[in-house]
């Protein structure tokens, strides 16, 4: 029978996350003495656990055929390798969100993209980089290292650099500004874009039929909440993504409705507080463990 390996990363940023997506798409793994090959229990699914910058290269290698991996690296290794291709996208995620931003030292007077022509950049993403650039019409000499990228331009070896941010702590520590973002990115899964057997494919397809209940599961909150009765129809169109409310009798108060909704759709707190200004009381929201449609 054939299985499925899935490449995540080790330990790190995306670790938890993917391993955490997987089990709760009921995979279960007996964990390897040396870490780096988990078996699957119930389900013909394999984990390979190894550094995030080799899991797009085991994928186009043909050693993975899945792999959890940050869109800046499975695009920064296609456009190193592979003119570009090779891996096929098959589900972005929710977790390992960052930006792959230019940023230039404080006192710099550099205001776009546009005035780093000809500069010297310093990245972990030299092909990405050197793209997106070239999309914009900037061409830029490319410094490649493999990390602490934000001390280049106090060592004099940059003038700007091209690195991930999520917050902009570290860029403001070593007293750089946000200059432009060239990349948006978050972890993704990704199937090498080789052929597959048909066994492996039908199996594919269930594991990817799994994980969309639960990315869905994710988003969907079960609200329960009272409601004057003549309101059902304002309340229900204020909830993000429900359709075809249950409506129940409360007991004893002839007037107010319990309403219950799946909302299909992110639940902000403005929502809430706009059911309450149409009249919403005993306002209840429920995370929805799985989902199958
Ligand atoms: P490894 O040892 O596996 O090579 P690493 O140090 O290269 O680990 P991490 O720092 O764990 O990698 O980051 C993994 C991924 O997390 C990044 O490639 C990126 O997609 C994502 N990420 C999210 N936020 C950030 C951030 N602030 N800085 C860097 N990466 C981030
Ligand atoms: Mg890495």
């Amino acid at each position: 029978m054939s299985r499925i390996r899935v490449a995540i990363q080790k330990s790190g940023r995306l670790s938890e996350s993917s391993l955490g997506l997987l089990q709760s798409c009921g995979l279960r793994f007996a964990k390897s003495k040396d870490k780096l090959f988990w078996y699957g229990q119930d389900f013909p699914v394999d984990l390979l656990l190894v550094r995030d910058d080799d899991i797009p290269r085991l994928l186009l290698d043909g050693v993975c055929e899945l792999g959890i991996v940050g869109q800046n690296i499975a695009r920064e290794v296609m456009l190193e390798r592979n003119g570009g291709s090779g891996l096929e996208e098959l589900r972005p995620l929710q977790f390992g969100g960052c930006r792959l931003s230019l940023a230039v030292p404080e006192a710099s007077t550099a205001s776009s993209a546009k005035d780093l022509d000809g500069a010297r950049i310093a990245t972990s993403y030299p092909a990405l980089t050197r793209a997106l650039l070239e999309e914009q019409g900037v061409s830029a000499r490319i410094v490649e290292l493999s990390g602490s990228v934000e001390i280049a331009p106090g060592l004099g070896t940059a003038d700007a650099i091209s690195d991930l941010v999520s917050t902009g702590t570290t860029l403001r520590a070593n007293h750089l500004r946000e200059l432009q973002e060239l990349f948006r990115s978050t972890a993704a899964l990704y199937r090498s874009a080789a052929p597959m057997s048909e066994e492996s494919s039908t199996l594919l397809d269930r594991l990817l039929a799994r994980l969309d209940g639960v990315l869905q599961a994710q988003e969907c909150k079960y609200v329960m909440l009272h409601a004057p009765r003549d309101q059902v129809d304002t309340i229900t169109a204020l909830l993000p993504g429900a359709e075809h409310p249950s409506v129940m009798e409360l007991e004893g108060t002839p007037g107010r409705v319990a309403l219950h909704a799946v909302c299909r759709e992110t639940l902000f707190w403005e929502h809430l507080e706009a059911l309450k200004g149409a009249g919403a009381t005993a306002i209840l929201v429920l995370p929805v463990e799985k989902m199958l449609a």
